[in-house]
């Protein structure tokens, strides 16, 4: 009886992994179909000047529109993406696309452009990326790549070369997700970057408390200290907006300024406002 119990499970437990293989696999061929007829596409959300209000530029970020209301967010499937050995071809794609409808923006705006720590081991990554700009005709200034701290991790020596070329033909490069990652300050000892963008974690939950308000004054002055700019991320409460904008913080992102949204109402959004319009008018004065 025990061995026959015995055998049994190992028959479920084989059918389960079956089916997880299978899964898996009808997943991949999803997200392949997925990127090769361009439902996965760029959202923008802005990027605002808090000295000024204005708008100068917009963070793509990728969006798989699986149907009518059915939009999948990037934590579904960027992983998948890296892992399936698609990530490459997703993020050309998706960046010929966003240049295209940065191309239809005025020229002081910005596109800033996510990359994977995967794509950073990839030496033709530099090369990739001049293509794109060449063949949209975005000038290289307007273009912001980010990346997360963990992408210098893997491979330092492929990671500098080819953030060194993307800044030498005028690429900036932002460090993303500031403060969570591992080792912050090494990273920011082994490459210049041109921005930091402080984690939404440090600006939500300031009213409750107070030490996150004392990290973002000090990494505001670690980024004086060095000459880079920083942005606040999630911004989504006036008190927040007003507290950054007090301690001189440079950019701001959040919902407050706007959620991400697709390109045709990115267009429509800078139509109404124009490029110099305040985009602090329902908010802060
Ligand atoms: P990220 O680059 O740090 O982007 C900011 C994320 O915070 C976005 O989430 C954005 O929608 C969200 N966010 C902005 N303001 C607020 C706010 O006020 N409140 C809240 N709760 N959230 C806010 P999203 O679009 O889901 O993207 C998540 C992450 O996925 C991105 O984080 C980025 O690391 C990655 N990602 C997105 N697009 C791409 C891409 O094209 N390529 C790669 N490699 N990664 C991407
Ligand atoms: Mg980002
Ligand atoms: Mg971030
Ligand atoms: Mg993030």
């Amino acid at each position: 009886v025990a061995k026959k119990s015995g055998r049994n499970s190992v028959f479920a437990f084989e059918k389960i992994m079956e089916d997880r293989v299978m899964r898996r696999a009808e997943t991949e061929m999803a997200l392949k179909r997925a990127i090769r007829n361009d439902s996965i596409v760029p959202y923008y959300q802005p990027l605002i000047d808090l000295r000024s209000g204005e708008i100068r530029g917009f963070e793509a970020l990728a969006r798989w529109e699986a149907g009518p209301n059915h939009i999948i967010p990037p934590s579904d499937f960027i992983e998948l993406a890296e892992d399936a050995g698609l990530i490459v071809e997703l993020s050309e794609r998706l960046l010929r696309a966003a240049c295209r409808d940065a191309m239809a923006w005025p020229d002081s705006i910005r596109l800033a452009f996510n990359i994977s720590p995967i794509q950073l081991s990839d030496r033709q990554m530099g090369l990739r990326i001049m293509n794109v700009l060449m063949e949209t005709g975005l000038p290289p200034q307007r273009l912001e790549i980010e990346i997360t701290e963990t992408a210098l991790v893997r491979d330092m020596d492929s990671a500098t070369a080819i953030l060194g070329e993307l800044q030498a033909a005028g690429i900036k490069i932002a460090l993303d997700d500031f403060g969570t990652g591992y080792s912050s300050l090494s990273q920011l000892s082994k490459f210049r970057f041109d921005k930091i963008k402080i984690d939404r974690s440090f600006v939500t939950g300031f009213e409750t408390d107070k030490k996150r308000e004392d990290i973002v004054r000090a990494i505001l002055g670690l980024g004086q200290g060095l000459g880079i700019s920083t942005t606040a991320e999630g911004i989504e409460e006036d008190h927040q907006l007003d507290f950054l904008k007090s301690i001189g913080c440079d950019f701001g992102q959040g919902y407050l300024f706007g959620k991400p949204v697709s390109a045709d109402e990115t267009r429509q959004l800078l139509e109404h406002r124009g490029s110099a319009a305040s985009a602090m008018d329902s908010s802060a004065a």
